[in-house]
C-alpha cells in the first residue's frame, strides 16, 4: 500500500486512466475529482487559430466555452468570440471517439452545465465522494442546493447528445478497421487474455497510431522499465520489453475497459448517488464555482489526502498545461481555471513510484 493518499483532478479520459491504474496496480490515487468535458484542443493548433484573430495565448485572461462559442476574455477587458464551428478543426482527434461527458468513474464530478453563473454542478458517485461533500458543507467550505429538474434535464440531454454523436463516429471508424477497443464489450476473462498477449507494440497499433491516444501518460507511469517517454504529440518506446510485461496496454484508458468500470452508454451520466448545484464559500478565482479548488482545500486542510495532483499553467508559455503534485493550498489556488489543452497528467506520479522503489 502506498503511503500517499492523492486527490487527482482530470477530464473523463484521465479519470478513466486513474480508475484503470487503481484496478490494475497499487495506485497512490485515493480521490478522483472528475471534470465535465465536451472536447479538448491541441495547444499548437490553438495558438495558430488565435493568430488568425491577431491574438496570442498571452493576451488571454480566461477561456470559456458555451452556447456554441469559444469566448476569449482578454487581459485588456475585451471579449472575442470564436464560433465552435470554426474551432472544431483544432479539436483533438481522440475527442471524437469519447463517449463520456461527466467523468463517470470519479468519486465526484464537477462542471458548469446545468447550474447558474458562479455555481457548479456536482455529481456524487461514491460513498467516499458523499462523505467528502457532506464534510465540506458541514465545515462551510461550500454551500449546496438541489439542481432544478429542468437543469438536470439539460445536463442529461447534452451528455446524451455527445454520446450519440460520437457513437456514430465510432461506428464509422470500426467500419474502416480503425479499432476503438475501449468500446468493445468483453468479459473480464477475455480482457485478461487479451492483456496477457499484448505489449507496447499493440498499444501503438491500436491506440497511438490510430489517433485514439488522449496523451494522459498512464502508460509512461505504469512502465516499470521506464522505456516510455511522452512528448507533446505521442508516447514513444525505446528498448526491449520483458516478455511478461503488459502494464502499458492494461492501464491505457483507450484499451479494453474491465466490467466494473464500464457503462453500456444507456445511462448518459453513468451511475451516481446525487446531483447538486454548489458554490464555494472560500474561493473565487476558479473557472466556475471554484469547487475543485475548494474541495482540494477541504481535503488538504483536514489531512484526508496527503497531496493533490493538479494541472497548472507553465510560467513561460501562457496557458500551456503541466501537471504537478502539491500539498500547498496556494499552489492549488493558483492552478484554478480551465486550460483547454492536454498534458500527461500522471507524469509527476513517477517520482513517487521511484521513491517507493
Ligand atoms: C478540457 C476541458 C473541457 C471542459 N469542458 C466542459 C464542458 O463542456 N462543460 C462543463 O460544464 N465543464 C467543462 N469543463 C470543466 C470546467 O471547465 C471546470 O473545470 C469545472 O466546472 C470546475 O470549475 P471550478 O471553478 O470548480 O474549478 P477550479 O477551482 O477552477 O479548478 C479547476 C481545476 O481543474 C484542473 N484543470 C484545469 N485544466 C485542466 C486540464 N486541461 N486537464 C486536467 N485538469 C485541469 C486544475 O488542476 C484545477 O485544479 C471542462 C474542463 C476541461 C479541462
Ligand atoms: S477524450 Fe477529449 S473529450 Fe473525452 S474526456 Fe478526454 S479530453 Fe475530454
Ligand atoms: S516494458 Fe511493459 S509497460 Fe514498458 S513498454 Fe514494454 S510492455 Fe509496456
Ligand atoms: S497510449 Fe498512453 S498516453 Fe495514450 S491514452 Fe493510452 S495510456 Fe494515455
Amino acid at each position: 500500500m502506498s503511503e500517499h493518499r492523492i486527490a487527482m483532478v482530470g477530464t473523463p479520459c484521465e479519470i478513466m486512466a486513474a480508475s484503470k491504474l487503481q484496478h490494475y496496480t497499487d495506485s497512490p490515487i485515493d480521490v478522483k475529482l472528475g471534470l465535465f468535458c465536451m472536447e479538448n484542443f491541441s495547444y499548437k493548433y490553438f495558438e495558430n487559430l488565435l493568430k488568425e484573430y491577431g491574438l496570442t495565448m498571452n493576451d488571454i485572461e480566461k477561456f470559456r466555452i458555451e452556447k456554441g462559442f469559444v469566448f476569449l476574455f482578454l487581459k485588456n477587458k475585451e471579449t472575442v468570440k470564436i464560433p465552435l464551428s470554426v474551432a472544431k478543426r483544432i479539436i483533438r482527434k481522440n475527442c471524437n471517439i469519447c463517449v463520456e461527458l461527466t467523468s463517470e468513474t470519479s468519486d465526484i464530478s464537477i462542471g458548469s452545465i446545468g447550474s447558474d453563473d458562479g455555481w457548479s454542478t456536482l455529481i456524487i458517485r461514491t460513498e467516499k465522494g458523499e462523505e467528502i461533500v457532506n464534510g465540506a458543507i458541514d465545515e462551510k467550505f461550500i454551500e449546496a442546493k438541489e439542481l432544478e429538474e429542468s437543469q438536470f434535464e439539460l445536463l442529461y440531454r447534452i451528455a446524451e447528445t455527445k454520446i450519440n454523436k460520437n457513437l456514430e463516429y465510432i461506428e464509422k471508424r470500426e467500419f474502416f478497421a480503425r479499432p476503438v477497443l475501449y468500446q468493445r464489450e468483453k468479459s473480464d476473462d477475455l480482457i485478461n487474455k487479451e492483456i496477457s498477449e499484448s505489449n507496447f507494440m499493440d498499444l501503438k497499433s491500436n491506440v497511438i497510431d490510430v489517433g485514439a491516444c488522449v496523451l494522459c501518460g498512464a502508460c509512461e507511469y505504469a512502465c516499470g522499465d521506464n522505456l516510455i517517454t511522452i512528448d507533446d504529440t505521442k508516447p514513444r518506446m525505446k528498448g526491449n520489453c520483458p516478455e511478461d510485461c503488459h502494464a502499458c496496454f492494461a492501464v491505457c484508458p483507450r484499451t479494453f475497459i474491465p466490467e466494473a468500470l464500464r457503462n453500456d452508454n444507456s445511462k448518459a451520466l453513468g451511475d451516481f448517488i446525487k446531483v447538486l448545484s454548489v458554490k464555494s464559500l472560500r474561493h473565487t478565482q476558479g473557472q466556475d464555482g471554484s469547487i475543485v479548488t475548494t474541495l482540494l482545500d477541504y481535503l488538504l486542510s483536514n489531512d484526508i489526502i496527503t497531496e493533490a495532483l493538479i494541472v497548472d499553467k507553465e510560467d513561460l508559455l501562457a496557458w500551456k498545461p503541466y501537471a504537478k503534485i502539491t500539498n500547498d493550498i496556494d499552489e492549488v489556488v493558483k492552478s484554478g481555471g480551465t486550460k483547454y489543452s492536454v498534458c500527461p497528467v500522471f507524469k509527476p506520479l513517477r517520482d513517487i513510484k521511484e521513491e517507493g522503489k
